[in-house]
């Protein structure tokens, strides 16, 4: 099982990269939680990638390529991964068919998920995360029964840097003018599965289950 899921920022590609990553064993490979964790540990990468995350920029292509090649030659990705938040350009996409072609592998499926703006910006701006555990609550349409703390780990929730008003605008743009352009890049090649993004959590989950299962 090799995946990767697509969709604008709040689309919950991590939501859902979680849950598969419970169902079915395979690790999920966030770019997004690689960059922050580099920023919380004061790394180079870290510094570097920063200021462009704060901004609602992306990272060089180099830099997160790299990152992927690192990481997908790791033991626990021989039976597959889910990729959330990669790619994310048509350069990064190529890179990546590069890498796996080397390997003799191949993405199995991009699932691509559709989400009104209205929806991106409700769910981005109430959102927060767990410190401990990366589960994600949101203020109104599921908020945590103790304010600012985790249901599952009792770990403190925060409110990530980016997720800002001005910050999401830049962030939904940076998508539309360098992301779209992927779904016609999967589709030709015939492996993209666009589904509904809004809805329950479990609803869309069984539907991802079944178009990649
Ligand atoms: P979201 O999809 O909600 O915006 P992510 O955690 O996936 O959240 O990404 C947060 C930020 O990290 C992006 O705005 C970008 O700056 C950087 N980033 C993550 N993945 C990539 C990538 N594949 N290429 C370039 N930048 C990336
Ligand atoms: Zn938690």
């Amino acid at each position: 099982m090799r995946l990767i899921l697509l969709g604008p920022p709040g689309a919950g590609k991590g939501t859902q990269a979680k849950m598969l990553n419970e169902k079915f064993g395979r690790p999920q490979i966030s770019t997004g939680n690689i960059l922050r964790k580099s920023i919380q540990e004061g790394t180079e990468l870290g510094c570097r990638a920063k200021v462009l995350m704060n901004e609602g920029k992306l990272v060089q292509d180099d830099i997160v390529v790299g990152l992927i090649r690192e990481r997908i030659i790791e033991e626990d990705c021989q039976n597959g991964f889910i990729l959330d938040g990669f790619p994310r350009t048509i350069n990064q996409a190529e890179k990546l068919a590069e890498t796996l072609n080397n390997m003799n592998l191949s993405i199995d499926a991009v699932v691509d998920f559709e989400v009104s703006t209205e929806e991106l910006l409700h769910r981005l701006t109430g959102r927060s995360t767990c410190s401990g555990c990366g589960a994600m609550f949101h203020i109104a349409s599921c908020p945590p029964l103790k304010k600012g703390i985790c249901d599952s780990c009792g770990k403190a929730l925060y409110q990530r840097e980016d997720d800002n008003r001005e910050t999401i605008k830049k962030r939904l743009e940076v998508y539309e003018n360098e992301t779209t352009p992927l779904r016609e890049y999967y589709r030709k090649q015939g492996n993209l599965k666009t589904i509904q993004g809004s809805g329950s959590v479990e609803k869309i989950f069984s539907k991802v289950c079944l178009m990649v299962s």
